[in-house]
């Protein structure tokens, strides 16, 4: 039987994957398939990579869903909906986190594997099967540039879904050669860079990750990634009170940035987990994106979505849905 699997023309995996790319839902809708051939694909090859555990739907319209890999390791993704039109889905790049960042869920559960790119890629199939979809970012589950090989081939496969490489970005905690990575990959992809304190010190306090790749080393890097792209790199920042929150910790951000378009500061509210923290509040957060903007540095605040179900940015933990 698979033999006869192996034996067929490669187009009819380019066909496959056109239909699943464009929403379908089995091999019995892809009618310019042999049905003999549909049949047996629907005995031998799973439609999917994942299963479908839980799905929680937020006030917000968001979709969080979990899932588990074949060796049943939690996968959690997101989909979020906006009034413009943009229907941007969060994926997860490994079951778990092998970093300890202190102010986020994903690091505190176990760590599983890295996912694989058809692991990656069901997540957004899943999704696409709902609706059409158009934005992307790497920004579940796990540390995307420390499985890059998997994350680039699943990004190579986006525009197929209806997903430009523009519009699909790459986080990190600064993993430096996975930067580099990016920088060359030759498609236009999103850098973002999750920053989060100013300064070595601190930043090494709340993100271990630090004490390897510390922050002038991966603002330089950000810096050739824009000279090579000439896209500005996004630096995240999640507020916590009383620790990163301050004026002047507005304005020693603002002096290791610099003015102009080379970095764009997105200011993220804290969302709660089971941690130390407090957020800031929105006076607080006002306040510090002022200081950014008046320094020449562009900043702007991200709109929580699923918070009521932890389907924000730092709850997912693969835990029971609200
Ligand atoms: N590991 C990558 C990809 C995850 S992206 C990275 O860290 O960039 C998830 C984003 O949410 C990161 O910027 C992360 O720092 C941020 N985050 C983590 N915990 C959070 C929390 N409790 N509230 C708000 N943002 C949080």
């Amino acid at each position: 039987m698979q033999q006869e699997l192996a034996d067929q023309p490669s187009y009819r995996a380019q066909q496959v994957w056109e239909w699943a790319a464009r929403g379908a839902s089995s091999y019995a809708e892809m009618s310019n398939i042999p049905a003999a051939l549909r049949e047996r694909l629907e005995e031998r090859v799973p439609f999917s990579t994942l299963t479908v555990v839980d799905e929680a739907h937020s006030r917000d319209g968001t979709i969080k869903t979990l899932f588990h890999t074949h060796d049943g390791r939690p996968v959690e993704a997101v989909l979020m909906t906006y009034r413009d039109g943009r229907r941007s889905i969060c994926v997860s790049s490994q079951s778990g986190c092998p970093l300890t960042c202190s102010f986020c869920a994903t690091g505190k559960m176990k760590f599983g594997r890295n996912l694989t790119a058809s692991e990656i890629l069901d997540q957004v199939l899943h999704f696409r099967r709902i609706g059409e979809v158009n934005h992307l970012v790497f920004m579940g589950m796990g540390e995307p540039l420390l499985n890059v090989d998997h994350v680039l081939d699943a990004a190579r496969r986006l525009p197929d879904v209806g997903i430009t490489h523009r519009r699909t970005t790459v986080s990190t905690v600064g993993w430096l050669p996975g930067i580099q990575r990016i920088t060359d990959c030759g498609m236009p992809l999103r850098l973002a860079f999750s920053l989060h304190a100013p300064e070595d010190g601190l930043r090494s306090g709340i993100m271990p990750v630090n004490d390897r790749w510390p922050l002038e080393d991966v603002l330089a890097a950000c810096r050739t990634h824009h000279e090579a792209t000439n896209r500005a790199v996004f630096i995240e920042y999640v507020m916590l009170a009383g620790v990163n929150d301050g004026p002047d910790q507005a304005l020693e951000l603002a002096r290791l940035l610099g003015p102009g378009f080379t970095f764009k500061v997105n200011l993220i509210p804290y969302n709660p987990t089971d941690s130390v923290y407090d957020g800031s509040s929105p006076e607080a957060i006002e306040r510090f994106r002022a200081v950014l903007e008046e320094h020449g540095v562009r900043a702007t605040v991200r709109l929580t979505r699923g918070r009521d179900i932890a389907a924000a940015c730092g709850q997912l933990a693969a835990t029971a849905s609200a």
